[in-house]
C-alpha cells in the first residue's frame, strides 16, 4: 500500500485554492473547515450462523446553509471517518454547484457486502438507520444509495424509518423503489446526468462526439448507465472495466449486452468480440474520454503520467488524486471535475424528495427535461468561471459552489 491518503485534507486544500482565486471571505471559510457533526455508531447484528457481529458505521452532516443534509450511504470495506467527512464535504460543493437547496452529508458502513448474505445485509441496514435516526429526518438529512447499497436498501431503511416514527415518511431517504416512493429516472439519472455534461463540454471544447472513444472504469450503476448513454449519444465504447476484470474492442463494445452478460456472469470478463483488458491498461488507454466510475484514488502520481486520453470525466467521487490533478493538467489533459460531472444522481434525488413532499407524481420525461436542463446550466455557469480566470474546471466548479455557500449564509447571518 501506498502512503495513507488524507481525504479530507485534500477536500479542503480544493476550498482553499477556489477561495483564494475568488477573494472568498474567510468567515465562510471558516464555516465550511470542519463538518457541523460525525456520528460514529456500532452497528449489532445478528449473523445467520447464529453469532453477532458489531460494524462500525458513519454519519457525516457536512454543512447545511443551503436545506436539509443530502447525501448517500455507502457499504464498503475501506469506508472509513476521513473518507466519509470528504465526501460528505463534496456532497456540500455538490449540491451547490448545481443549486439544488442541500446541504451535505455522507455515510459509510464498514464492511463487505460479497461477504454477506442477503438477511444479514437487511439486518445490518435497518440496524444501521435505527443508529443514525435521532439525526435524520425528511427535512435534516435524506441518505441515498452509494456504492453497494441500492433501491432495496433504500426500501428497507424507508420501513425501519416508518416502524421507528410509527409514520410513513418517503421522504427520509430517496433513491427508493417506484413502489415505496421513488422517482422515475433516479437509477439511471448520474449517468445520464454524465452524459449531459459530456455533451455540453463537447460544445464548449469542440470534440465531435460522434464515433469519440471512451473508456469506462466500473460498471454499476453510474458506469453503466453512463456507457449506455454515450453510445446513444454516438460516443464508440472502446473498454470497460469491472473489479474482476475488463473488455476491450478498438471497433465499439455495445453496452446494452455487455449489462445483460454481467448480469448473468457478475462480471463484464470474456464478452464476446472482446479482448481482455487490465484495469491499469484502461486507464493508460489512448482515446478521447476516460471515464473513473468505480472508487475513489484511481488516478494517482505512480498512473497520471501513463493517461493518454484527451479528457477525463469523474463519474466516480474523488477518482483523481491532487498530485495527479497536477500532472494532467501538465500534459494538458481536461478534467471534468466530479462534483459537477456526477450531480446528475442527487439532482434526482431532489426530485425524488419534492414528489414525495407534493405526494403527486411525474411521469420520466418531466424528471428528464428537468435534469437535462439543471446539468446544462450547472455546467455553463462553471465553463463561466473557467472563461474568466486562469484555473481549472475543478476550480471553476468550487468558485460557483461557495458563491452560492458565500451568498446564502450572509442572508442567514451567519457572516455579516
Ligand atoms: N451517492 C450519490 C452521490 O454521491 C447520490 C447522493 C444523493 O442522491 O443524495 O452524489
Amino acid at each position: 500500500m501506498s502512503q495513507p491518503y488524507h481525504h479530507y485534507e485534500v477536500v479542503s486544500q480544493l476550498v482553499e485554492k477556489a477561495a483564494a482565486a475568488m477573494h472568498l471571505d474567510p468567515q465562510v471559510k471558516e464555516l465550511l473547515r470542519e463538518p457541523v457533526r460525525t456520528l460514529t455508531v456500532s452497528v449489532p447484528v445478528k449473523m445467520d450462523n447464529g453469532t453477532v457481529k458489531v460494524f462500525q458505521g458513519f454519519r457525516c452532516q457536512h454543512n447545511d446553509v443551503l436545506g436539509p443534509f443530502k447525501g448517500g450511504i455507502r457499504f464498503h470495506p475501506e469506508a472509513d471517518e476521513d473518507e466519509v467527512k470528504a465526501l460528505a464535504a463534496l456532497m456540500t460543493y455538490k449540491c451547490s454547484v448545481v443549486g439544488l437547496p442541500f446541504g451535505g452529508a455522507k455515510g459509510g458502513v464498514l464492511c463487505d457486502p460479497s461477504e454477506l448474505s442477503t438477511a444479514e445485509l437487511e439486518r445490518l441496514s435497518r440496524g444501521f438507520i435505527r443508529a443514525i435516526a435521532p439525526i435524520i429526518g425528511p427535512d435534516r438529512d435524506i441518505p441515498a444509495p452509494d456504492i453497494n447499497t441500492n433501491a432495496k436498501t433504500m426500501g428497507w431503511f424507508v420501513d425501519e424509518y416508518a416502524q421507528i416514527q410509527g409514520a410513513y415518511r418517503p421522504g427520509i431517504v430517496t433513491g427508493k423503489p417506484l413502489a415505496l416512493g421513488g422517482s422515475k429516472g433516479r437509477t439511471e439519472a448520474t449517468g445520464r446526468g454524465v452524459m449531459y455534461v459530456v455533451r455540453e463540454a463537447a460544445r464548449a471544447f469542440g470534440l465531435d462526439l460522434e464515433g469519440a472513444t471512451v473508456a469506462i472504469q466500473g460498471f454499476g450503476n453510474v458506469g453503466s448507465y453512463t456507457a449506455k448513454n454515450l453510445h446513444d449519444l454516438g460516443c464508440k465504447i472502446i473498454a470497460i472495466a469491472d473489479i474482476f476484470g475488463g473488455v476491450y474492442n478498438p471497433d465499439g463494445i455495445d453496452p446494452y449486452p455487455l449489462k445483460e452478460y454481467e448480469q448473468e456472469t457478475r462480471s463484464v470478463k470474456g464478452f464476446s468480440d472482446t479482448n481482455p483488458i487490465s484495469n491499469e491498461e484502461l486507464l493508460a488507454l489512448e482515446c478521447d474520454i476516460l471515464i473513473p466510475a468505480a472508487l475513489g484514488n484511481q488516478i494517482t502520481k505512480e498512473n497520471a503520467a501513463n493517461v493518454r486520453s484527451k479528457w477525463i470525466v469523474e463519474a466516480a467521487n474523488g477518482p483523481t488524486t491532487p498530485e495527479a490533478d497536477v500532472i494532467l493538467s501538465q500534459k494538458g489533459i481536461f478534467v471534468v471535475p466530479d462534483i459537477l460531472a456526477n450531480a446528475g444522481g442527487v439532482t434526482a434525488s431532489y426530485f425524488e424528495w419534492v414528489q414525495n413532499n407534493y405526494n403527486y407524481y411525474w411521469p420520466e420525461e418531466e424528471i428528464d427535461n428537468r435534469l437535462e436542463q439543471v446539468m446544462t446550466q450547472a455546467f455553463w455557469e462553471v465553463y463561466g468561471a473557467y472563461k474568466e480566470k486562469d484555473i481549472t474546471l475543478r476550480i471553476a466548479a468550487y468558485i460557483v459552489a461557495l458563491g452560492r455557500l458565500e451568498e446564502a449564509m450572509r442572508a442567514r447571518g451567519w457572516v455579516v
